[in-house]
């Protein structure tokens, strides 16, 4: 009897449900955010905290502006919403789990 899924109904070593679990966890969400004297901040939001500095240190050398990282959150200053999730992209992110909103 092999050992069945009870998600999906698939034999486990075909069932997929852990990964599609993980993809959902490591959402990345990209938006804009009002900051002071009428200017934005680019937000990351959803990046793991063991790839937070490498990741705010590289989005800010591609995006060539200042930032600062906490928590889980990348806060980008200017509007660079889809630069961002470009740069996410060339740095190994999978576009699929980036959302731009
Ligand atoms: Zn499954």
């Amino acid at each position: 009897m092999p050992d069945i899924c009870p998600n999906c109904g698939l034999p486990k070593e075909l069932c997929v449900c852990n990964i599609l679990d993980r993809e959902t966890e490591s959402k990345i969400k990209v938006y804009l955010k009002k900051a002071k004297f009428d200017k934005y901040l680019t937000v990351v939001d959803g990046i793991s905290a063991d790839e937070l500095s490498k990741t705010a240190k590289s989005l800010k050398r591609i995006l060539a502006c200042g930032g600062t990282a906490k928590g889980n959150v990348i806060e980008l200053q200017g509007e660079h919403k889809e630069q961002a999730k470009k740069a996410l992209i060339s740095i190994g992110y999978r576009e699929s789990s980036i959302e731009v909103s």
